[in-house]
């Protein structure tokens, strides 16, 4: 069985619609997909309608940003109960910072002497619910500034490049609360991310665990084999379960196929546990993955 659990779409900074995305899952040899857009399920109804007209098992999810000891988390949450309030208008704040900034990018990006204009940045972002700095990359691309969306990033729009603006922040602490009080599982995606060990020690992670965090998502494309050989350990001493996924973002990032990174089957039924537990401990209104998994090949 073949389970990839963090995926975007078109509804965030994928390029493809969900039930592409769905189709490619199948064409890949997935047996499960999660689907994680930052910081929307706006996804969501989509990708289930197609998702049970293949026989696709769908996790619905969220990857959420966040802020904690000064840097930036992204939180995988699964089988949140979407119509939890609390953490519907967190996500509407994530969502209202992410598209306010945009106004001040481009300000930036004109004192360089860039020509981007706010349509440039609307015709990339053709139906997504968070228009952000992935966008503002593509029209760069589209505008022949910059080769591809990685460069955007590294010469204007990461921290510390002349075009970065700061944004409305939320707490990694205050969403993992959210997101078990709706019902979801949290698990860290890419917890060290391209920064190695430097990200977080076991021992934040020992301290989130507590706070309620259920795994980490260890296989990802930004950890190198050692990273994942070091996380793999913590995971297992601090009871975590440990995921793999391949962030698949459509053509919108290189190198991060669909499948390329998979989660143990039994770290997934580990998953399912814990979200079955959630839910009913909250009496979430959340559904369980939609369709029954496809015999394992
Ligand atoms: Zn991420
Ligand atoms: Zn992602």
């Amino acid at each position: 069985m073949r389970i990839d659990l963090h995926t975007h779409t078109r509804a965030s900074d994928g390029t493809q619609s969900p039930s592409e995305l769905v189709h490619a899952a199948v064409a890949a040899g997935l047996d499960v997909l999660g689907l994680t857009d930052h910081d929307t399920t706006d996804g969501w109804a989509e990708a289930s309608t197609a998702a049970a007209e293949v026989g696709l098992t769908l996790v619905r999810g969220i990857e959420i940003s966040t802020r904690h000891l000064g840097r930036g988390a992204h939180l995988l949450a699964y089988l949140p109960d979407p119509t939890y309030a609390p953490l519907d208008e967190e996500l509407d704040r994530i969502l209202d910072g992410r598209s306010s900034r945009v106004p001040a990018i481009l300000d930036k990006l004109h004192e360089l002497d860039i020509p981007i204009t706010a349509g440039d940045v609307r015709r990339a972002s053709v139906g997504t619910a968070a228009t952000g700095r992935p966008h503002v990359a593509d029209a760069l691309v589209t505008l022949g500034v910059v080769g591809h969306r990685d460069e955007a990033f590294r010469r204007f729009l990461n921290p510390g490049m002349p075009a970065y603006v700061d944004r409305y922040a939320a707490s990694l602490v205050e969403v993992l609360r959210l997101v078990g009080e709706a019902g979801g599982v949290p698990v860290l995606a890419h917890p060290w991310g391209r920064n190695g060990p430097s990200g977080m020690t076991e021992e934040n992670l020992d301290e989130l665990a507590g706070l309620g965090l259920a795994g980490l998502e260890v296989d990802h494309q930004d950890h190198s084999p050692e990273d994942r050989a070091a996380l793999r350990d913590i995971a297992g001493n601090l009871g975590l379960v440990v995921t793999g996924s391949s962030d698949h973002h459509g053509a919108g990032k290189v190198d991060h196929e669909l499948g390329c990174n998979t989660t143990a089957p039994e770290e997934y039924d580990r998953l399912m546990e814990l979200a079955a537990t959630s839910a009913r401990a909250t009496g979430s209104a959340a559904e369980p993955p939609s369709v029954p998994p496809a015999p394992s090949s």
